[in-house]
């Protein structure tokens, strides 16, 4: 085979799977946006049929033989082609090391898992749930070891969701946080209490919310040619390929906050999938690199800009005109001051940027201990709550609110919770690069984001997947990782 031709199939072979991933994409987008409910059915099954397609077009002897040819020729290939079939081999070795049979069988427990537990969620029934996590995690240390059996089975499981990341990674960046963020916490929670919030729970039309969420979309500066908003229970960020992207809100009629930085968050997940690179589109390469990655974009435009106090002056008069009676004797600071509350709170999405990494961390050390087998799915519950009580000083009256409230486990995402905490502390690392170059807050006080977006587009988004997340981090801010900034940021803004 000539080199050309090779690098010609691997390109129908990505043509091939990333329709079928663009068909599939927009099924899920559908389900979960403007679809009726009884469209469930039918829309599974499509689904599967078209999984079974790419499965079937992907794992075969030709697949595998061209990958091996590539890679026996990698000096000859350009650096897209070479991260290309880098990722597709380990894609395939992924996939095509677990017996189908098994793959099968788990496919069906994750559906049936993901029912039990939102059922067992409503009705506070872990026990009903229990058995079906026992097997989750049991399939998947399986898989773990088909595929690497020299690794920690965890190790693997972190490395799906974040490239190179590892226990020793996380324990790391784990103990750095609880070193310098518990001490923090322990005094300003208490001293927070005393702190105005109430306004923020006053009616909010939704026609209105929706105006203002509109503002921000022109404050990020997101190109309404290739982006929509749409509503969903969750919201959620989809890029299809960088000129289509969407994300999802969730609206509150009582609630002004949850439906505005949900918009600063799924926005920021948005710019970067719609300023990858020109020469990445179309290709499996033209999209966030990582969770982790993304999640530092997300967090970015979310709460290192929309949480602080230049945003603040910037965009309150604005929301005060929208909203004039309920913030009627509400001043911009004390508004900054409601939106900032940290409080230990029982549930991990309602936490604020103080206190969120503690409920990643609990989460963490219970995967931990799973994997490890020093523990066992009925003790959970238990570890769990006496976990909230150790870090955050609260105990769960219930498992709905404990360790029920999640969906990552019953869909056999474990290893997932860390890339939320290690994107926030990226952020911060992030900021810190950005103001060595320029005085970044001053052009949030100003209301102009075009700086801040060009500096993220090229120190970041730019790259899509060709760069991988450890490589990002190091190109943007000339160093590794290091979770010191994070603390940093934490300790300044909260210390206040
Ligand atoms: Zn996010």
């Amino acid at each position: 085979m000539k080199i050309q031709d090779a690098v010609k199939k691997l390109n129908e072979l990505e043509a091939k799977k990333i329709a079928y991933g663009h068909a599939i994409a927009m099924l899920h987008f559908d389900g979960s946006t403007i679809a009726p409910p009884n469209s469930f059915e039918g829309r599974s099954k499509t689904i599967s049929f078209l999984a079974g397609e790419v499965y079937k077009n992907f794992i075969n002897k030709k697949t595998d033989e061209l990958l091996n040819f590539l890679l026996d020729n990698k000096d000859k290939l350009d650096k897209i082609t070479l991260v290309k079939t880098k990722e597709n081999r380990e894609e395939y070795d992924r996939t095509s090391k677990i017996p189908i049979g098994e793959y099968m069988e788990y496919m069906k427990l994750q559906n049936k898992a993901n029912f039990i537990w939102e059922k067992a969620k409503k009705e506070n029934d872990y026990s009903s749930f229990q058995p079906y996590l026992t097997k989750i995690i049991s399939m998947n240390k399986k898989f773990a070891n088909y595929r690497n059996p020299e690794k920690p089975a965890y190790d693997v499981m972190l490395g799906d969701y974040e490239k190179g990341y590892t226990m020793e990674d996380y324990d790391l960046f784990f103990k750095t946080l609880k070193e310098r963020l518990i001490p923090l916490i322990r005094e300003a929670v208490p001293r927070a209490q005393s702190i105005k919030d109430d306004f923020l729970y006053k009616d909010f039309p939704i026609y209105k919310q929706k105006l203002l969420i509109e503002k921000i979309v022109d404050f990020l500066k997101l190109d309404r040619d290739s982006f929509i908003i749409a509503q969903s229970e969750h919201p959620f960020t989809m890029g299809i390929n960088k000129k289509d992207v969407r994300f999802t809100n969730h609206y509150y009629e009582n609630n002004f906050t949850s439906a505005f930085f949900s918009a600063l968050h799924e926005g920021g997940h948005a710019l970067y999938e719609l300023n990858t690179g020109d020469d990445l589109i179309y290709t499996s390469l033209g999209t966030g690199t990582s969770l982790g990655m993304h999640e530092s974009q997300s967090r970015f435009y979310e709460n290192i800009v929309g949480r602080s106090r230049e945003f603040i002056n910037h965009f309150y008069p604005l929301i005060k005109q929208m909203f004039p009676q309920q913030f009627s004797d509400v001043t911009k600071d004390v508004f900054y001051m409601a939106i900032n509350k940290p409080q230990n709170t029982l549930i991990r999405i309602e936490a604020d940027e103080l206190t969120y990494s503690l409920h990643i961390i609990i989460r963490y050390e219970i995967e931990k201990l799973l994997f490890a087998g020093d523990v066992k799915s009925n003790d959970i519950p238990g570890l769990w709550n006496k976990k909230y009580k150790e870090y955050l000083g609260i105990t769960p009256p219930d498992n709905t609110r404990g360790v029920l409230q999640d969906v990552h486990w019953s869909q056999g995402m474990l290893g997932y919770f860390p890339t939320y905490a290690l994107g926030s502390a990226v952020a911060s690392q992030l900021a810190v690069a950005m103001a060595k170059n320029f005085d970044y807050k001053a052009d949030i006080a100003s209301g102009d984001l075009t700086k801040v977006n060009k500096w993220l587009n090229d120190k970041v988004h730019k790259h899509g997947a060709l760069l991988k997340p450890k490589e990002v981090i190091q190109y943007a801010c000339g160093e590794a990782f290091n979770a010191n900034y994070y603390c940093d940021y934490l300790i300044n803004k909260y210390s206040e």
